[in-house]
């Protein structure tokens, strides 16, 4: 049969260990303090932030840590244990927008940009810093490894320069955190010039451990959803997907711009804003906008659904079934109306709903990236390989696996 290999999340313990000898080995001295941030998956809502909808996001107890020290000068170094290029500089004057003279390349610019944001938005006392970074996040899979980075950094910066906004992970300053959201969010979409539409930095910054978030992406309002699959013995089971995802980045921005074209033929500001669907689509005579537009209100609804199914009691008997028909109704739709999955995604859960999983659906963008699956605690292995096992035969890269439970926001790690 196929490996099954699963990503441990790490210690906070071992994370700070970790950031800790790569800064004392990159820098000769003590970092100030070690800060992390936790990746995401997102129970449901997909491809609603950017909408103006609403999303259902858990922080994964898999996390970045970033060990700091602040400099008196406005330079920026940073190291990180998943770049071999060694010790990059940057300086705080020489940070801009992707598209302009002051681009920064690669990874650093998701950093650099998150301190160029900040004063941008009048933040006072920033300097430079020292930076080393590890993480047990999976890259480029969905889970956000990127709002990590940039949290990670946001948090040790509030406290580096008492910025006063983040307060800790276990009494966050959820009003003070909104600034550090937007700050990551303008980090990814200007200065690394990847589009966000904000989700993962929410998520990684405003959950809750053993809550899933509630989040308005319009008005960015929040509240805390009950989540608790260990309590029925459940377990959430992540496949990443190892796809390659070279489409990703041009769908998306397609599939954004589809979404903004029909709202301008509709006359709202966001799709969010639609409030009979059928009536919405009679009006439209684009077909691909006709099944955007249909996912987008529909996917609103499933997650409004789900909110409601979660409160109602217990995750099990008719709660459980109501919200494992969301989760499939959301995948099918990402299939047929977003078109945003791909084969190695529709195996996986297709493979999970065989195997009993109650509810299976990809998360995050799409074309590649991460499913998740409701499933037995007793039945993760036996359905991890059964999954491993149809990517082998396919001729699939082989997938990775990960336990996901509802854990902390960023914060400082204490040790
Ligand atoms: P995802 O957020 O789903 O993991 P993205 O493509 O949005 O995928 O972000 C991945 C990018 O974020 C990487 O290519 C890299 O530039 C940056 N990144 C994330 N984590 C790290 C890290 N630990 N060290 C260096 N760069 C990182
Ligand atoms: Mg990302």
């Amino acid at each position: 049969g196929a490996d099954v290999y699963f990503t441990e999340a790490w210690t906070q313990t071992e994370g700070a260990q970790r950031v800790r000898t790569l800064f004392e080995n990159s820098y000769g001295a003590q970092p100030a303090g070690v800060w992390q941030a936790p990746g995401r998956v997102n129970l449901i809502g997909e491809h609603t932030d950017y909408n103006g909808g609403v999303a259902l996001p858990i922080a994964l107890p898999h996390r970045t840590y970033a060990a700091m020290s602040p400099r008196e000068d406005r330079t920026i170094r940073l190291v990180s244990a998943q770049d071999d290029g060694g010790i990059r500089e940057v300086s705080l004057d020489e940070i801009g927008p992707a598209d302009s003279a002051h681009r920064v390349e690669g990874w650093p610019a998701y950093v650099a940009g998150v301190a160029w944001a900040l004063e941008q938005a009048g933040v006072e006392g920033i300097r430079g810093f020292d930076l080393a970074i590890d993480s047990c996040v999976p890259f480029g899979s969905g889970l956000s490894s990127s709002a990590a980075l940039e949290c990670a950094v946001a948090v040790g910066l509030d406290a580096l320069f008492e910025l006063g906004l983040a307060g800790s992970a276990e009494e966050p300053n959820d009003e003070g955190r909104k600034t550090l959201v937007a700050a990551c969010i303008r980090a990814e979409n200007d200065v690394a010039g990847a589009n966000t539409g904000g989700l993962d930095q929410a998520a990684s910054l405003r959950c809750r451990e053993g809550e899933a978030l509630f989040l308005d992406c319009r008005t960015g309002r929040t509240e805390g959803v009950p989540f608790d699959l260990a309590a029925e013995g459940l377990a959430l089971l992540v496949t990443d997907t190892r796809a390659p995802h070279s489409l990703a980045d041009g769908q998306y921005n397609e599939r954004r711009a589809t979404c903004e074209a029909a709202a301008a033929e509709l006359g709202v500001d966001v799709l969010a804003d639609v409030t009979d669907r059928d009536a919405a689509i009679e009006k439209l005579d684009d077909e691909t906008q006709v099944k955007r537009v249909r996912h987008v209100v529909d996917e609103i609804e499933r997650t409004y659904a789900c909110i409601d199914a979660l409160r109602s009691g217990p995750l099990r008997g008719d709660v459980l079934d109501q919200v494992a028909t969301l989760f499939d109704g959301s995948h099918d739709s990402l299939r047929d109306d977003y078109e945003v999955t791909c084969p190695e995604l529709d195996t996986a859960v297709d493979v999970a709903r065989a195997k009993g999983a109650h509810g299976a659906r990809m998360t995050g963008g799409g074309f590649g990236g991460s499913c998740i699956a409701i499933v037995a605690a007793d039945q993760v292995d036996e359905i991890a390989r059964a999954i491993a096992e149809a990517y082998a035969e396919a001729g699939f890269n082989a997938p990775q696996f990960l336990l996901a439970s509802p854990s902390l926001p960023a914060g400082a790690v204490s040790e």
